[in-house]
């Protein structure tokens, strides 16, 4: 072989390696690229065959290069095997897109880097100049320093959680699923104050069996529990200050302790959620450890950083949820009739417009029904504009009772409706014409006479637009007024 570019040094090449990617065209380049630097060169398409092939045969080098895996899918199995090389050298290469992963990656154990991209005689640089310094790592992170890279990756992990929020749930959520990953958290929540000071608890995520609504006797309402003076989460949502508990029978609550531990909780942090103005906190994450620690000071500052972002995240949930019923509510003063709640004439206008197109591309009838209400203007005079109005809103609740849900009822006018009726033909739309009539003419009116009305009836012809039928049911409809009211006539072609 190449032995010849090999960088060993005189020594020829000594150790293995394995390299895992998962695209093929990558992993023969890396095999191009590093030819003759190992004794032997294995490769994997992903962590479980890198798994399976370390198990068979440990290799004193891993590669992982990130290109082309998911950050969403891949990253909790390569953080398991740089966890499982116990100090071993492990080589990450990371695309500048991803260097977001790396702080993730380091939490489970040391590794080196090399950001890329990267040619493949590139690679081959970096990797030889390793192996001359027999592929020695920094120095393995101390205590604190683990724990503070463990920190940053959940914060990484947290900010994706705000992906989720458009709802406050969701990302709470995936927040506690984050917070999980903090050293020696067994067990997170978040707590969010709603609308009349009402706090819930929002999410919570961790210890199998732990149920903080059941350790609180409650999961709303928090804020009037008699655990508020006593429970860090709650003391944290009430009083805006970072709340510690590291002996639970510190809090004088011996049933809330006991509950605690017998859930093998030894430590509960409870941190504020800011409110985006002031006042009082938006809530409060919490923390829940299986042993007692001390924190320092970079790891507290950690945690107000995460429930900055938590604060940030149910921030954007409420205004998504805001912008959303303002959103429905716009659209519906824009399309509904505000005196009986069905579609105005605009909107109207436009869903036949849809009917039509749907009714031609599918080759189905469709039927177009127009009716007045009979002498409606003695209506007025005789009982006022008020009874005038509740007689407009029984006509519109008995038409709606009779149609079937594809059907479309809109006031096109003051006392004017139609029926948008698919899939329906002329047949059977004088049909529902004439129940139409004879359910309104019995429809009991308090305080008033009952009405009738005079309705018209057309098919939508092969050729035709919305303007034209409109134009024939009308006629139709004065045609019914003629012959005497309270009676049916089907357009003319
Ligand atoms: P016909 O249709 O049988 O020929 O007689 P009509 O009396 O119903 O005819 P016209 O169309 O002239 O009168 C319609 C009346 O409907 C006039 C108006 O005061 C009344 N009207 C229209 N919109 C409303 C409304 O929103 N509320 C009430 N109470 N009355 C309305
Ligand atoms: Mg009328
Ligand atoms: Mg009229």
């Amino acid at each position: 072989m190449e032995e010849g570019m090999s960088q060993g040094a005189g020594a020829g090449p000594a150790l293995s390696c394995l390299y895992v990617n998962p695209a093929g065209q990558r992993r023969s380049e890396f095999q191009r690229a590093c030819d003759g630097l190992f004794a032997h060169l294995e490769v994997a398409d992903g962590a479980e065959q890198a798994a399976s092939l370390l198990a068979q045969q440990p290799a004193d080098v891993l590669v992982l290069d990130l290109e082309r895996f998911e950050i969403g899918i891949d990253l909790p199995a390569l953080g398991q095997l740089v966890a499982g090389r116990a100090g071993a050298p492990v080589l990450v290469l990371c695309p500048f897109t991803n260097a977001r992963w790396l702080p993730s990656l380091m939490s489970h154990g040391p590794l080196a880097y090399a950001i890329g991209p990267l040619r493949p005689e590139e690679i081959r640089i970096e990797v030889s100049a390793r192996l001359a310094q027999g592929f020695a790592l920094p120095v393995a992170p101390g205590p604190v320093e683990a724990e503070l890279a463990a920190l940053l990756a959940v914060r990484s992990e947290a900010q994706q959680a705000l992906a989720e929020a458009d709802d406050s749930i969701r990302f709470g959520e995936r927040l506690c699923v984050a917070l999980r990953g903090c050293p020696g958290v067994m067990h997170a929540a978040v707590f969010q104050l709603h609308e009349g000071g009402d706090l819930r608890l929002e999410a919570q995520h961790g210890h199998h069996g732990l149920d903080l609504a059941k350790v609180l006797g409650r999961a709303e309402r928090l804020l009037q529990s008699p655990l508020r003076h006593a429970f860090p989460g709650l003391l944290a949502a009430a009083g805006g200050e970072p709340a510690l508990l590291d002996a639970l029978d510190k809090a004088g609550e011996p049933v809330l302790a006991q509950a605690l531990q017998a859930q093998g909780v030894r430590m509960v942090l409870g941190l504020p959620i800011p409110a985006s103005g002031p006042g009082a906190p938006r809530g409060a994450l919490c923390l829940l450890f299986d042993g007692a620690r001390a924190f320092s000071r970079a790891e507290l500052g950690a945690f107000a950083d995460l429930a900055q972002l938590a604060a940030f995240g149910l921030r954007m949930a409420e205004l998504m949820r805001e912008s959303e019923e303002l959103l429905g509510r716009v659209t519906q003063l824009a399309t509904l009739d505000a005196l009986t709640g069905v579609a105005n004439r605009r909107h109207g206008e436009y869903l036949m417009e849809q009917e039509i197109k749907r009714a031609r591309r599918y080759r189905l009838p469709l039927a177009l029904i127009a009716f007045d209400i009979d002498r409606f203007r003695n209506i007025n005079d005789a009982y006022g504009h008020p009874v005038g109005d509740m007689a407009l809103r029984i006509v519109t609740d008995t038409a709606r009772a009779l149609l079937r849900s594809s059907d479309v009822l809109v006031r096109s006018g003051g006392e004017e409706f139609q029926v948008i009726a698919p899939h329906t033909s002329a047949i059977d739309g004088l049909k529902m014409a004439e129940k139409l009539r004879a359910a309104i003419e019995q429809a009991e009116i308090p305080g008033c006479d009952h009405v009738t009305v005079s309705l018209g009836v057309a098919q939508l012809g092969e050729l035709e637009n919305g303007d034209s039928l409109a134009v024939r049911v009308n006629a139709a409809l004065a045609r019914a007024k003629r012959a005497g009211r309270n009676c049916v006539e089907l357009a003319m072609q």
